[in-house]
């Protein structure tokens, strides 16, 4: 039977961000995925333009606004409505464009209709046996099936926090935001009930997309046990009501959740992850497009390097690809990361108010690092230990867990 060098499993944007990388290292590679690469990819995804700029990829978005805001005063007087200026491009991914041209870099890799059963390692190599019974076998494994892998092994953890969202892409009977708008976090609580308000935080994500269509959603930022859609839709439709806005027209609904603190896998085994398997997700923010597009590339060309030496088991080539996708600096961040989601994950919806207010008022080239993990440690905590400081007393109490 074939031995290949590298088979993946997936073709989501984990999945192809990393074969296009792969595809330039005259690699025999396969993939295999439950849906066709092909198949359009359902979720919409965003990102700020500068992430796209710097690869030279900024002709991807489909839609850009300079004009990007938050609102995170209580929405009572005119004081309490002024929006923070983010004064940054946001950008929404064009999917199929994406997908398309990290397909066109996959040269020479086929795909399979095929969906993994289960792994296993045999004298130093993988074998995959599908569904259908088929039966691959590579000298590793690339787990790109997302953040429910059944395939890499993690710590155990029961509360997990997850990041749900309900939105509609639509008509409305009046602008839900103003013309040429996006809305990255809009916290206003005035159409909660007090007792509503003491419920787990969510907030508004929107924007204009143009020919009267916006895209609304209801966001929880992170909650365990998540908050549902049935409840993120409602909490939707309130807020927009409290507005006189109604839905005329839905196009496209989105459901959305997963993981934010998945534990990071463990660096001693044989299949390698990446993307959602691979714990890449933001734990912030919920973002991870971007990190894929800036770690695949290192990634793609040391694993080319480690297979060049043939007595490497899978065990070996993999533990090592887990060094590349999880060395010392970037664990250290992620821990720092899910420190500050643990704490704002107690904050009531003021607190949290208070908290974004404060953070937003970093420098942009801070609080982007932030957001998009690309801070140096010593820099990332320097950001913190300057957030804080600057923080009011009741957001300071929380963030070191002091009522
Ligand atoms: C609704 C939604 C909106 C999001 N919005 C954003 C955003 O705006 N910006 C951002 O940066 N991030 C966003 N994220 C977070 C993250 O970027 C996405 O979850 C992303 O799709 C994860 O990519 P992935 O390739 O790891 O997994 P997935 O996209 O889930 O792809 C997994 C692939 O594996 C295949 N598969 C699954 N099991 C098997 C198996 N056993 N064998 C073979 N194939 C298998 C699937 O068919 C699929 O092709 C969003 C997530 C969701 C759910």
């Amino acid at each position: 039977m074939e031995i290949l060098d590298i088979l993946i499993l997936g073709s989501g944007p984990a999945a192809l961000c990393l074969a296009s990388e792969l595809a330039k290292q005259n690699l025999n590679i396969k993939g295999i995925s439950t849906k066709s690469p092909k198949e359009k990819w359902e979720n919409t995804y965003g990102i700020w333009a500068s992430e796209l700029e710097e690869l030279g990829l900024e002709s991807l978005l489909s839609h850009r606004w300079s004009e990007t805001v938050s609102y995170f005063g209580n929405g009572e007087n005119k004081k309490e409505n002024i929006p923070t200026n983010h004064n940054y491009d946001y950008g929404l991914i064009n999917q199929e464009a994406f997908q398309n041209e990290l397909l066109k870099k996959c040269i020479g890799i086929e795909w399979l209709n095929e969906t993994a059963k289960d792994i296993s390692e045999k004298n130093k190599i993988s074998e995959v046996i599908c569904l259908s019974g088929l039966k691959i076998k590579a000298r590793l494994v690339i787990d790109a099936s997302g953040h429910k892998s059944n395939f890499v092994k993690r710590p155990l953890k029961n509360d997990i926090a997850q990041q749900a969202a309900y939105g509609i892409v639509g008509k409305f009977s009046s602008p839900p935001v103003s013309e040429e708008q996006f809305v990255l976090m809009d916290f206003r609580p005035n159409h909660l009930s007090k007792k509503e308000r003491l419920c787990s935080p969510s907030f508004l994500y929107a924007m204009d997309l143009g020919d009267e269509t916006f895209f609304v959603e209801e966001t929880s930022l992170a909650s365990y046990p998540a908050l549902s859609q049935e409840n993120l839709k409602k909490r939707l439709l309130k807020r927009l009501n409290s507005k006189g806005i109604e839905v005329s027209e839905i196009f496209h609904e989105e459901n959305c959740l997963f993981p934010m603190n998945l534990p990071l896998p463990y660096k001693k085994q044989f299949v390698l992850g990446f993307g959602g398997s691979a714990s890449m997700v933001h734990p912030a923010s919920g973002y991870m497009v971007g990190s894929l597009l800036r770690r695949a590339p290192l990634l793609a060309e040391k694993l080319a390097t480690f297979l060049k030496k043939p007595h490497l088991s899978s065990l070996d080539l993999a533990s090592k690809g887990w060094e590349v996708l999880w060395p010392y600096e970037l664990i250290q961040r992620h821990k720092l990361y899910q420190y500050g989601l643990k704490r704002l994950m107690s904050f009531d919806e003021s607190r949290l108010r208070s908290f974004f207010s404060n953070f937003f008022k970093l420098s942009t080239k801070e609080w982007v690092g932030f957001l998009t993990n690309t801070l140096p440690l010593p820099k990332l905590i320097y950001v913190m230990s300057k957030m804080f400081i600057n923080s009011p007393l009741r957001v300071k109490l929380g963030m070191l867990n002091l009522k």
